[in-house]
């Protein structure tokens, strides 16, 4: 799951009333997509043509939900087909008396248990395992985590299975990475392949999975690497140093 910043959009506020006034989420729809360079804000898939790109309302915008929240940029996802239709109208909350009922009321007293890619806390807390699972890695964050899997099935065979080719990819790499790890020429071979992936202008899909799986292996595995620097070598994207590894 990668972390979107919304305020990062420099037309943030035209955007907004360019909703406001023509009421179609379509005419933002492209804005969004840039934003992860056209991958789905809950699964990291590639969307490769705009007719498969959907706009997902993080509050549902269906009456009886929060109707008012149809036209507001800060409730959209920009999605994948299959993330939309399975998230859908849901949107469950620890304490159901918390719910906001109309505009007036306080979002911020509800505690959703969805996560959003909007939200730092969120993307800090979570982690992949080496077939490409989410995980929560704080306990206060894994009934958030469960339920979101089961909502958005992530875990299902027919949605894990290209997130799981990829890590396989990755996870060969990483092998052969402790393999030759004292060869300073098949090291810096290795590495390029895997700066690869998680270069935004090239790579195209899983790249905060990737990191965040990346940054769990080093964890594990840099003490094994007594001649080169291995962490340094490893070109994670700023915005995912920042927020993830809180290193300005
Ligand atoms: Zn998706």
């Amino acid at each position: 799951m990668r972390y979107i910043d919304i305020n990062s959009l420099e037309n943030l506020d035209e955007l907004q009333e360019r909703l406001n006034k023509h009421r179609k989420w379509k005419l933002v729809k492209d804005d969004l997509a840039n934003l992860s360079q056209k991958t789905c804000w809950y699964c990291e898939h590639y969307i490769s043509g705009s007719g498969y790109a959907e706009i997902d309302h993080w509050r549902p915008k269906c009456e009886g939900q929060y109707p008012w929240l149809e036209f507001s940029i800060r409730n959209y996802i920009y999605s994948c087909k299959a993330c939309n239709n399975k998230k859908s109208t849901n949107f469950p909350l620890v304490d159901e008396s918390q719910r906001a009922k109309c505009e007036s009321d306080d979002l911020s007293h509800e505690e959703p248990l969805l996560l959003n890619p909007c939200n730092k806390e969120d993307v800090r807390s979570v982690c992949y395992d080496p077939s490409g699972r989410l995980f929560g890695r704080t306990i206060k964050i894994r009934t958030k985590v469960k339920i979101t899997k089961d909502i958005l099935e992530l875990d299902t065979q027919e949605r894990l299975a290209e997130k799981q080719e990829a890590f396989c990819e990755l996870n060969e790499l990483l092998d052969e990475l402790l393999l030759y790890r004292t060869d300073v020429t098949e090291v810096e071979k290795i590495i390029k392949k895997i700066n690869y992936k998680i270069t935004y202008k090239d790579g195209k899909r899983f790249i905060w999975s990737f990191c965040m799986y990346i940054e769990y292996w080093l964890r594990d595995n840099e003490e094994y690497f007594t001649e080169i620097p291995i962490r340094e070598k490893i070109k994670f994207p700023q915005d995912f140093c920042e927020v993830y590894l809180g290193v300005a």
